[in-house]
């Protein structure tokens, strides 16, 4: 069953989506208060978060914020109080996959939602990836440069998981950390660093002036495949 956690403090607004959502099948949690949604979201799993940008506790940017922080890939969707356009771009630029603007139509929301469904469910770790020679086999755990098998350290593989579903994007050395590591790792920076340069050399054509792993300085890395 899909889940869908729903983080709204205006009552109105969350048990009218809660009850249009549990009508559609979903199953459906609520919170008012944004230090209760970051903690459900990531003691729980959920398909979903819709996350309300005003919040009492923490706000839905923070909140968001602090999950991707953490490496978490579930789609959130924000609903933001005005039409203004800082707002929204300051929710995708933290995270966000996308935004509806209050007052929002219910169905308008239920095509956004099944969207971002759709998108999570052909997440490319079920699939495989192709940049360049390179072929990355999420369901074998292979990659394949020029269709040639390429070994791969588990870390490596976590690594180049999380820049494809984050191209384009940047992720800080923090994330890496997290995401490839885990949260409570002691790893380093510099550890980062060494395994970036590791996967260069397994799949750029010319390791020395990466055309794929670009690094930011003083911001991380950024995949361009
Ligand atoms: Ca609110």
């Amino acid at each position: 069953m899909t889940r869908i956690l729903i983080a709204e403090d205006e009552p109105g607004i969350a048990l009218g989506l809660e009850d249009d959502l549990k009508m559609e099948g979903y199953d459906v949690e609520l919170t008012d208060n944004g230090l209760a949604a970051a903690r459900l979201a990531t003691e729980s799993a959920y398909d979903l978060i819709i996350l309300d940008v005003m919040l009492p506790g923490k706000d839905g940017f923070e909140v968001c914020r602090q999950l991707r922080r953490l490496g978490l890939q579930t789609p959130i969707l924000m609903l933001t109080a005005k039409a203004q356009e800082s707002e929204k771009v300051m929710g995708l630029e933290l995270g966000a996959d996308d935004y509806v603007t209050k007052p929002f139509g219910t169905r308008e929301l239920r095509a956004r939602i099944k969207a971002l469904l759709r998108r999570g469910t052909h997440s490319p770790e079920h699939e495989t990836y192709v940049f360049g020679e390179i072929e990355v086999d999420f369901s074998r755990g292979e990659l394949r440069n020029g269709g040639v098998p390429v070994e791969l350290t588990p870390i490596e593989f976590k690594l180049i998981g999380l820049f494809i579903r984050s191209r384009g994007r940047i992720l800080t050395r923090e994330q890496l950390l997290a995401g490839a590591w885990g949260e409570e790792t002691y790893a380093s920076d510099r550890v980062v660093d060494n395994h970036i340069v590791n996967l260069r050399r397994k799949i750029e054509p010319d390791p020395a002036n990466p055309r794929y792993l670009r690094n930011l300085r003083g911001l991380g890395y950024r995949f361009d495949g």
